[in-house]
């Protein structure tokens, strides 16, 4: 029986039959650890029911252990010199498509109508190359695309930020991004010595899971979300400071501002990482409300 992908014995066989190096600047350490591919299978609940896309799958360790238990796997990689290895080291599963695209360009919604039958759970779930991961949780969230789960494995300070609570430093415009929609949690932290080559920087499996409910949308999105971008602009600046940033400094502007935060009950002296997405969303409205 052929050993698993990860193996550090088949990894280092599969990349010298290849003649590969690793690419440093395409975020490449490979996991050679099959516990922990197993652990962020189980941690995104993988199953029958699920169609999985994976970003960036190397040389298939991941890939292998979601395609196991996955309806089916469609996995991107932007290394051309990967896609042969993954047509071979891949070839005993047959419900795995691999797309050579960059995921940044990808039109992830259009890739998931051509591969999906869409009557299956849509979960994402990766082991993202780091030189891109916050690109690509934005790429995700602007994709629209109604992810039931999202595990991903990214350094642990980004982990830190995306699942940060009001009053924690790590709190920001991406925490709020990401938790209007779903539940972030750390799932466990993962040590640099499973990876080959080691990378400098810890890491962590963060999950995302989607939310039964949204307790409360606002009436604009788009300007909901500038809102936030621009109250985290200056994070050591007032909120009343970056609001003029965002919206002008007109005695007009200023008053109709005043007004809003005074209607919502929120100081103009806080600073953004004090605001609940729940303060957001009502300020969001009262501006709106009144012209802004
Ligand atoms: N899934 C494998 C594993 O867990 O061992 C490899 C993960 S490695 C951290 C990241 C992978 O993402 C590499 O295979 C790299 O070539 C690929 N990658 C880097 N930039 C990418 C991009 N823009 N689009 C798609 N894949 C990318």
């Amino acid at each position: 029986q052929i050993p698993e992908i990860a193996s550090p014995t088949r990894t280092k066989a599969i990349m010298e039959t290849y003649g590969l190096n690793f690419k440093k600047s395409l975020g490449q350490n490979f996991l050679t650890d099959i516990n922990i591919l197993k652990n962020i299978v189980a941690a995104a609940e993988v199953g029958p029911e699920d169609d999985v896309i994976e970003i960036g799958p190397g040389i298939g360790a991941l890939t292998e252990q979601l395609a196991k238990r996955a309806h089916q796997v469609m996995a991107l990689e932007i290394d051309d010199r990967l896609i042969p290895v993954l047509g071979e080291t891949l070839s005993p599963y047959d419900n795995v498509t691999i797309v050579h695209q960059d995921v940044l360009k990808a039109d992830l919604a259009a890739l998931i109508a051509a591969n999906f039958d869409g009557k299956h759970n849509l979960k994402l779930v990766a082991n993202l190359p780091y030189y891109i991961t916050t690109p690509i949780i934005m790429h995700l969230l602007e994709s629209g695309i109604d992810f039931a789960t999202i595990v991903v494995m990214m350094q642990k300070e980004v982990a830190q930020r995306l699942s940060a609570q009001p009053g924690s430093k790590d709190y920001s415009s991406l925490s709020i991004g990401i938790q209007y929609a779903m539940d972030a949690e750390i799932a466990f932290i993962v040590p640099k010595t499973v990876f080959m080559p080691q990378p400098k920087v810890d890491s962590a499996i963060i999950a995302l899971k989607k939310k039964e409910v949204i307790a409360e949308k606002p009436q604009d999105e788009k300007h909901f979300n500038k809102l936030v971008r621009g109250a985290f602009m200056h994070r050591r600046k007032s909120l009343w400071n970056n609001l003029q940033g965002l919206y002008g400094k007109d005695s007009e502007v200023k008053a109709t501002m005043t007004q809003a935060l005074e209607k919502v009950g929120i100081a103009p002296s806080v600073r953004a990482e004090r605001l609940t997405i729940h303060d957001f969303i009502i300020l969001s409205d009262a501006l709106l409300a009144l012209g802004i």
